[in-house]
């Protein structure tokens, strides 16, 4: 567990909405920031860490889709909630790749909020023992689900937090299968109510980043079954 308060910023221009949203995370002990602009935003995770954004898509100054992706390209690897009130908006979300971890539209309970920042603070403190994950042969990732660290040649690989639970559930069974349903349900709420078009976007992510870093560990699709991490030569 961290040692201090889980910090969320909200993103969102419409007081009516953020008001109550504020106070809710506040009560719950969050240390909350609420900012009204993308650029805001932006500039705020530039010089402060937060383990949770929650994010709305219709900023007055820039579309949130672009914010979600500029954050992760500067490297923002907290959990990433969208809300939108725009029909048709979520499609666009979870069938383009923009890093965030969970969606809700708007309008939006807050218990329902509630409960998926919870989760996705789960998932991101790992309150799990400590356990290191690692390949036998050098070029190998070495896993570390405590600290939610991978690294390579001791060079970090930055990942978002359900690309880490996607790697760390297939390292746990590595050169083994696992399904897609298993994957789903460890991976992605009960009330995740979305294709497993997000699966295979995350999957798709996950690999990219893996050969970017020069990893030989390497995630094969086993068609209308599930994915395999396997070591690669
Ligand atoms: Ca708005």
């Amino acid at each position: 567990m961290l040692g201090r308060m889980p910090s969320v910023v909200v993103v969102e221009d419409e007081e009516d909405i953020a008001f109550p949203l504020v106070r809710t995370l506040e009560r719950e002990g969050y240390e909350v920031t609420w900012l009204e602009s993308g650029k805001a935003a932006l500039a705020h995770l530039s010089t402060k860490s937060a383990d949770i954004m929650i994010l709305d898509l219709g900023l007055p100054d820039m579309d949130g889709l672009d914010v979600c992706r500029a954050a992760r390209d500067a490297g923002f690897d907290g959990g990433i909630l969208i809300v939108t009130a725009r029909a048709g908006e979520l499609d666009r979300v979870v069938g383009l790749d923009y890093g965030a971890d969970d969606y809700l539209s708007k309008p939006f309970g807050l218990a329902e909020l509630q409960a998926r920042v919870r989760a996705l603070l789960r998932r991101s403190q790992a309150a799990g023992s400590a356990h290191v994950l690692e390949a036998d042969e050098p070029g190998g990732l070495r896993i570390d689900t405590d600290a939610r660290r991978v690294t390579l040649n001791d060079a970090e690989v930055a990942l978002t937090v359900k690309e880490f639970d996607v790697l760390a559930l297939l390292a746990a069974s590595r050169d083994k299968v696992v399904s897609r349903e298993h994957l789903m349900s460890e991976v992605w709420d009960e009330n995740w109510f979305g294709s497993t078009k997000t699966l295979d976007v995350t999957i798709g992510r996950l690999r990219s980043k893996l050969e970017d870093a020069g990893a030989t560990d390497r995630v094969v699709a086993i068609r209308g079954v599930g994915f395999r991490l396997e070591s690669g030569t």
